[in-house]
């Protein structure tokens, strides 16, 4: 029995978590849940944002899954998302978009993986505001380390899983210095692996490139920012934020949770789509070493999603959260 850190969040968080425990209790899976509360959620109860029992948890177990967490705009705390990124080192967000048949969308060929560098450049915290000039600054800091482990990361996995090409995104004609950095470190590390190709592209041709044929690109790597903005535009390619997982990985500990927020404007209303956090949970059964269980999971959720009435309204269909779960466990 594996014990695993588990944050139900805020907004849809606690509804689509409910999902994910009845889906794991109905399968039997040797997973036991230690729960904590975060954010606002955990400043009511505990008077801390993030508890220290629940740092604690996660240095103990290596592994939690997490719900959103909401974050004030453009003023408030800092954000919950980054502060536990950083704190445990967990540089590689994996973000997998796979187009899935019989799911409505635009296209029906994706596969790609984006590697989004995940301590660094614009989230790193350095932000200032000098009052008597007006000015606002936000430092993007990019170093050779984390440059150098993200991209080593996306070729391993290019290796790993028989990928066939990186694409590193920067936007090294303007922002020189830091661009320059993460190309260098594809020149190094891609010598490592003689058998996968590697290109690059500037990040508004990659935009574009992204939304007139996307089948064209593998693994992606890029630097915290972009790959923030990328992952959101590459989930609109495969069914929406609805159905994109993600893992944040670092050398000791992995965070798994969805690509999407707390959802405000659907919110309480039990009707979100678990499949995101559903298929961060096969990322995370993988990781644990529950191979057989992350297929089994994965392929009830793909038979669900082939089929419209089974799915949730941002699929088009007319399952709650928790239907939707039961559909799933229905389709194993
Ligand atoms: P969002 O991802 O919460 O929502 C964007 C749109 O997608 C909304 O229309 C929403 O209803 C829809 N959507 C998202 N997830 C869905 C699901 N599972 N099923 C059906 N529809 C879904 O983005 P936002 O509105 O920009 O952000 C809301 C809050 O979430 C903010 O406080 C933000 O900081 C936070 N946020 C947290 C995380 C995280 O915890 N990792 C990530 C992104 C945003």
């Amino acid at each position: 029995m594996k014990t695993i850190t588990l944050i139900p969040g805020d907004g849809i968080g606690p509804e689509i978590i409910e999902a994910v425990k009845f889906v794991f209790n109905e399968m039997g899976a040797p997973v036991k849940w230690e729960e904590y509360p975060a954010g606002e959620t955990a400043l009511k109860e505990t008077s801390e944002l993030i508890p220290s029992a629940l740092l604690a948890s996660i240095q103990r177990n290596k592994v939690a899954l997490k719900g959103p967490i909401t974050t004030p705009v453009g003023k408030g705390f800092r954000s919950i998302n980054v502060t536990l990124r950083q704190m445990f080192d967990l540089y590689a967000n994996v973000r997998p978009c796979k187009s899935t048949p019989g799911l409505n969308s635009k296209f029906d060929n994706v596969d790609l993986v984006i590697f989004r560098e995940n301590t660094e450049g614009l989230y790193a915290g350095l932000n200032y505001y000098d009052e008597r000039l007006e000015i606002a600054d936000s430092v993007s800091r990019i170093t050779k380390k984390g440059c150098m482990r993200i991209v080593r990361a996306a070729f391993e996995y290019a290796k790993q899983r028989g990928r066939k090409l990186v694409t590193v995104v920067h936007k090294a004609n303007i922002l020189k210095q830091s661009g320059a950095l993460m190309l260098q470190a594809a020149e190094t590390i891609s010598k490592e692996y003689p058998g996968i190709e590697w290109n690059d592209k500037i990040i508004d041709n990659m935009a574009m490139q992204l939304v007139l044929r996307p089948e064209q690109f593998d693994v992606i790597v890029t630097s915290n920012l972009f790959g923030d903005i990328l992952s959101d535009l590459c989930a609109g390619l495969v069914g929406g934020l609805g159905v994109v997982a993600g893992a944040n990985i670092g050398d000791d500990i992995a965070i798994f949770e969805a690509v999407h927020g707390t959802a405000p404007d659907i919110a309480g209303k039990g009707i979100a789509n678990p499949t995101a956090i559903l298929r961060s949970s096969v990322m995370m059964l993988e990781h644990i070493g529950e191979e057989s269980l992350a297929k089994t999971l994965s392929a009830a959720i793909d038979r669900t999603l082939a089929k419209k009435e089974l799915c949730t309204a941002d699929l088009g269909g007319k399952a709650s959260t928790m239907e939707f779960a039961r559909n799933v466990i229905k389709q194993m």
